[in-house]
C-alpha cells in the first residue's frame, strides 16, 4: 500500500534527496518549506507529477494535513544560516516540532526528527554513542541550533511518552553530497567552490579538528530504515570514518588543482574539537552502514558543484 509522507525541509539539500527516494518508491509526497535555505531547483523534476504536491509554509505555524509519515527536517543546518537569525533558529526548532508532534498526535502519524551530533556539543566522550549526554554551551553562538534540537529531541519522547506518538530521533552527523548551496557555508561545500574558483582554501584554527563525513545518499537509506523499524532511536546515522579539517582540504586541493593554498582564519567559537559517531546501534537494529567513502562522494560532489559552477562542463559528462 503506498504511504503518503510529509517532509519538512524537503526544498533543501537533504530533505530533497529523501524525495527523491519516495517518489521514486512510488509513494505520495508533500514536500513544506519555507526556501530559507532550500531551492525549487532540488525538486523542479517532481512538480507536475500525480503524487506530488509543494507548500510554502514556515514549520512555526500549524498546518493541517492527512499524512502517514512526517519526515520532520525543517530547520537550517549551517552554522553561517543557523546563526544568522539565531531567534529564529530556535523558534523553528521548538515551534516546528511542537507543531509537527501536534500534527503527528491528530492524525495518528509516526514522526522522524532529523536531529544532529551538535547534541553531544564539544564532547568530552570520543567517538560518541547515544548514551554520551554531552557538553552543550547554553548561552554561545551555536547554542541556538544545538539547544534547539535537543528541546527538539525532549518533545518527541515527551510525546511519545504522554501520547502515544510513534517517533524516531536520528542524530545526524557531517553530511555532504550534491545539492549543497554555493554559499552554504559549511566546510566541504566551502572548500569546493573555493578550489573550483581558484581560490584558497580557508581552514578555521589550524585545521586539526575533526569530523566524520557521510555521504547523503548513505545517510537516506538510513532514514528510510529507521523510520521502518521498531526502534525509536536516538540512534546515530554517520560515517565513522574521521578526518582533520586540513585532511579533508588537501584531499579536495588534490582532486581540482594542486597548487592551490591554504589560508588560516580564526576558529569559530565553541567550535567542536572531534567528532565520529558510535554506529553500532544502526548496525544491529536496521543492518545499516554507509557504504560510500569520503573519496568517492567527494568526486561526485565535485561534479555537481562542477556543473553548476561551470556551465560547459554540463555538456563534458
Ligand atoms: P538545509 O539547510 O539544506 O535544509 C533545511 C531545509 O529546511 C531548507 O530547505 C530550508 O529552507 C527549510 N527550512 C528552514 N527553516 C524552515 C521553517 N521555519 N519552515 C519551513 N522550512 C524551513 O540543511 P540539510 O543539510 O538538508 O539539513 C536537513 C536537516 O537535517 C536539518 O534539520 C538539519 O538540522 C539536519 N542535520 C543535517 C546535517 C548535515 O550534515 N547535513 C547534520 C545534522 C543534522
Ligand atoms: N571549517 C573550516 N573552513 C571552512 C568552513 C568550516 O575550517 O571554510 C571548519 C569548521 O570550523 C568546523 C568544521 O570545518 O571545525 C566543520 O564545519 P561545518 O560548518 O561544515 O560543520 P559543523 O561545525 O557544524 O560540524
Amino acid at each position: 500500500m503506498t504511504q503518503r509522507h510529509l517532509v519538512t525541509g524537503g526544498a533543501g539539500f537533504v530533505g530533497s534527496h529523501l524525495v527523491d527516494r519516495l517518489m521514486e518508491r512510488g509513494d505520495e509526497v508533500i514536500c513544506l518549506d519555507n526556501y530559507f535555505t532550500g531551492r525549487k531547483e532540488n525538486i523542479r523534476h517532481w512538480i507536475g507529477h500525480p503524487n506530488f504536491e509543494l507548500i510554502r509554509h514556515d514549520v512555526t505555524e500549524p498546518i493541517k494535513l492527512e499524512v502517514d509519515r512526517i519526515w520532520h527536517l525543517a530547520c537550517p543546518a549551517s552554522p553561517v544560516h543557523y546563526q544568522f537569525n539565531p531567534i529564529k533558529t530556535a523558534k523553528t526548532s521548538f515551534l516546528g516540532t511542537y507543531n509537527m508532534l501536534g500534527l503527528a498526535r491528530r492524525v495518528g502519524a509516526r514522526l522522524l526528527l532529523a536531529s544532529t551530533s551538535e547534541v553531544y556539543g564539544d564532547p568530552e566522550v570520543h567517538p560518541q554513542p547515544e548514551s554520551y549526554r554531552g557538553c552543550v554551551n547554553p548561552i554561545g553562538i551555536r547554542s541556538c541550533y544545538d539547544e534547539g534540537k535537543r528541546i527538539a529531541e525532549t518533545l518527541c519522547f515527551d510525546y511519545h511518552r504522554m501520547h502515544g506518538v510513534q517517533v524516531r530521533v536520528a542524530r545526524i552527523f557531517n553530511t555532504y553530497g550534491p545539492r549543497m548551496l554555493e554559499n552554504d557555508g559549511r566546510v566541504v561545500s566551502n572548500f569546493i567552490v573555493q578550489a573550483l574558483r581558484g581560490q584558497p582554501l580557508t581552514l578555521y584554527g589550524e585545521g586539526t579538528q575533526t569530523r566524520s563525513f557521510c555521504y547523503v545518499d548513505d545517510l537516506v537509506q538510513g532514514f528510510l530504515k529507521l523510520m521502518e523499524s521498531d526502534n525509536t532511536g536516538p540512534m546515530n546515522l554517520g560515517n565513522p570514518g574521521e578526518f582533520t579539517i586540513r585532511q579533508l582540504a588537501e584531499l579536495v586541493r588534490d582532486r581540482i588543482n594542486p597548487s592551490l593554498e591554504f589560508v588560516l582564519e580564526p576558529l569559530p567559537q565553541d567550535d567542536p574539537l572531534q567528532r565520529q559517531p558510535v554506529i553500532e546501534l544502526a548496525k544491529s537494529a536496521l543492518n545499516w552502514h554507509p557504504k560510500i567513502n569520503l573519496s568517492e562522494g567527494l568526486d561526485a560532489t565535485i561534479a555537481d558543484f562542477k556543473k553548476r559552477l561551470i556551465p560547459s562542463q554540463e555538456a563534458e559528462s
